[in-house]
C-alpha cells in the first residue's frame, strides 16, 4: 500500500463494510419515513460536519457510518413512499456500472480512447432512439440531466435555424406556462434574451392550444420577428399534461420551427405500450429530453438527450483542436461523445444504463413503468370517489393532481390553506410524501396536492398507504 494505492486485501474489505452498511441502509429505507429532514436536520448537518485532515483517517468504517448517516439528513428521495416532485430512482445495479467505470477509468470524451466502451454507450443512445420511434439517422447524448439535455436541444435548434450569426435579437421560443424553468433558462444559456421566450396559451388540461401556437407564430411573423423554436412537454412537473405533439408537430413543419419535446419526466412513459400511446406522435418531433435517472429509475446525473437528426446535433458541438491530432477521428470509430454535447472529459454514464438494462432486461422496465401508470389511476379513483376531495385531472401519465374541494363562498386564500394543510397532514403521519404547486384557475392561482408515482419502489402498499393517509387529513 502506497499513500494514494492503497492494498488490494485493505480495497476488499472496504467492499465488504460497503455491502454491509449501504445495503442496510437500502433495506431500511422503506421504514425510514418519507419526509424531508427539514429544519430539525439542521443541527445535525453542522454536527456531521468533519475536517480535512492532514494524515489518514484510521477507520473507514466509521467514515462509512458516517456518510451512511448523513445521508438520512434529507428528504427520502430513495424510498418507496416518496411521491413528491419527481420521485429518484438508484437502482443498485447502476451503481455497481459505477463503481466499475469509475475503477477502470477509461477517457470515454473521444472514441479512439476507447473505442469499445464507446460503442456499448452509442448502442444504448441508438436503442434510446428507437424506443421514441426514430430512425436509423437519429442520434443523441447521456448528459447529466433534463437540464442540460435541455440546453443542448436549443442550442441545437439554434445552429439548425439561425446559423451563428450571433444576433438573436428577433428569435423568438414558445412554450406554455406549464414548461419547467430550465427550458428559459436554457434559452438565456444559449445567448438568446430569456424575455423572447413566448408563454403559450394552455387548454383546461393545461396542455398547450396548437390554435393559440398557430396565432401566436403568425403575428410575430408579421411583426418581422423570427420564431424558430417550440417546446412542447411530454409530461410537465407540475401535472403530467402531455402537449398534442403530432398537430403542433404539423404546425413547426408549416412555419419552419425546430419542435423539441422535453420529457424529462414523461419520456420514459415511451417504454411502455400505454405510455407509448398516451405521448401521441412523439417521433415526429425533432428532438426529445429525457431523463432517465427519472423514469428508468437510474441514480442523478443521468439525462438523455435524443435528435431525429443526429447530425445536427453534431454540427451544433463539434469542435477540434490541434492537441487532440494524435487521435483517429474516423475509420468506422464509434460516435465520440465530444462531438455531440458541451463536454470533453466526462464521467462514462454510458455504463450506467447499459448494466441495468443487461442484468434487468428491457421487459423488467417497461413492466415497471405500466405499473406506475396503473398505480395513478388506482390514487386517482380513490380520490374521485370522495366527496370532499376534488381530481383536479384524470391522469395523464402518473401524476394525480387533486385538492379539497371548495366551500361555499370559501375565499380564495382559506381554499389554498386547506389544501396546505392537507399536504402537511398526510406528510406528517411519513409513510408517503406529496407535494403541493400552484395551477391556474380563473381567479388567479389555486394550490393542489401532487402525488408523482415514479419511483421502482413504489408499489401497491404505498398507494393503499396514500389512500389511507389522503382520505383521514380529507375528512378532518
Ligand atoms: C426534471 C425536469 C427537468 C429538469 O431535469 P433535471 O434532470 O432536473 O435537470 C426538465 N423538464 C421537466 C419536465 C422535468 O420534469
Amino acid at each position: 500500500m502506497t499513500a494514494l494505492e492503497p492494498s488490494r486485501t485493505e480495497v476488499e474489505r472496504w467492499l465488504a463494510l460497503v455491502g454491509r452498511h449501504v445495503l442496510d441502509h437500502v433495506d431500511r429505507l422503506p421504514t425510514m419515513g418519507s419526509a424531508g429532514a427539514g429544519e430539525a436536520g439542521l443541527p445535525r448537518a453542522e454536527a456531521l460536519s468533519l475536517p480535512i485532515p492532514e494524515t489518514p483517517h484510521s477507520d473507514f468504517e466509521t467514515l462509512l457510518q458516517h456518510v451512511v448517516a448523513a445521508a438520512e439528513v434529507s428528504t427520502n428521495t430513495a424510498g418507496p413512499g416518496y411521491l413528491a416532485y419527481i420521485p429518484g430512482g438508484g437502482l443498485l445495479t447502476a451503481g455497481v456500472a459505477d463503481l466499475v467505470a469509475n475503477w477502470v477509468n477509461r477517457y470515454t470524451g473521444l472514441s479512439a480512447a476507447s473505442p469499445a466502451l464507446c460503442r456499448l454507450e452509442a448502442d444504448v443512445i441508438r436503442w434510446l432512439a428507437r424506443q421514441f420511434g426514430y430512425g436509423a439517422d437519429a442520434y443523441g447524448l447521456l448528459t447529466s440531466g433534463g437540464s442540460l439535455a435541455n440546453f443542448s436541444a436549443v442550442v441545437t435548434a439554434r445552429h439548425a435555424k439561425l446559423g451563428d450569426s450571433g444576433d438573436y435579437r428577433r428569435a423568438r421560443v414558445y412554450t406554455s406556462a406549464q414548461a419547467h424553468h430550465s427550458v428559459s433558462k436554457s434559452v438565456a444559456l444559449a445567448g438568446i434574451p430569456a424575455t423572447n421566450v413566448v408563454s403559450v396559451a394552455t387548454d383546461e388540461r393545461l396542455r398547450m392550444r396548437p390554435d393559440a401556437f398557430d396565432a401566436q407564430v403568425r403575428a410575430d411573423v408579421e411583426a418581422g420577428l423570427q420564431p424558430f423554436l417550440l417546446v412542447t412537454a411530454a409530461g410537465t412537473t407540475n401535472t403530467g399534461a402531455v402537449d398534442p405533439l403530432g398537430p403542433l408537430s404539423d404546425l413547426c413543419q408549416t412555419h419552419g420551427l425546430w419542435h423539441h419535446v422535453d420529457g424529462a419526466y414523461g419520456g420514459a412513459f415511451a417504454l411502455c405500450e400505454t405510455g407509448r400511446a398516451r405521448l401521441g406522435d412523439i417521433d415526429r418531433a425533432d428532438s426529445i429530453t429525457f431523463d432517465p435517472h427519472k423514469g428508468m429509475f437510474l441514480p442523478y446525473g443521468t439525462g438523455a438527450l435524443l435528435v431525429r437528426d443526429g447530425e445536427a446535433l453534431r454540427a451544433a458541438h463539434q469542435a477540434d483542436a490541434p492537441y487532440l491530432q494524435d487521435f483517429g477521428r474516423d475509420g468506422g470509430l464509434p460516435p465520440s461523445p465530444m462531438d455531440f454535447g458541451p463536454e470533453l472529459s466526462r464521467d462514462y454514464r454510458g455504463l450506467r444504463v447499459w448494466l441495468p438494462l443487461q442484468l434487468h432486461g428491457a421487459s423488467a422496465f417497461r413492466s415497471a413503468l405500466e405499473e406506475k401508470l396503473a398505480l395513478a389511476q388506482t390514487l386517482a379513483d380513490a380520490v374521485e370517489a370522495n366527496p370532499g376531495l376534488e381530481l383536479v385531472d384524470a391522469p395523464q401519465l402518473s401524476v394525480v393532481p387533486f385538492r379539497p374541494n371548495r366551500r361555499d363562498a370559501e375565499p380564495l386564500e382559506a381554499w389554498n390553506a386547506r389544501s396546505l394543510a392537507l399536504c402537511e397532514a398526510v406528510n406528517s403521519r411519513g409513510r408517503v410524501y406529496l407535494s403541493t404547486t400552484r395551477l391556474p384557475h380563473p381567479e388567479g392561482e389555486v394550490v393542489a396536492v401532487r402525488a408523482c408515482v415514479l419511483s421502482f419502489r413504489t408499489h401497491d402498499e404505498q398507494i393503499g398507504f396514500a389512500i389511507e393517509d389522503i382520505m383521514a387529513a380529507a375528512d378532518c
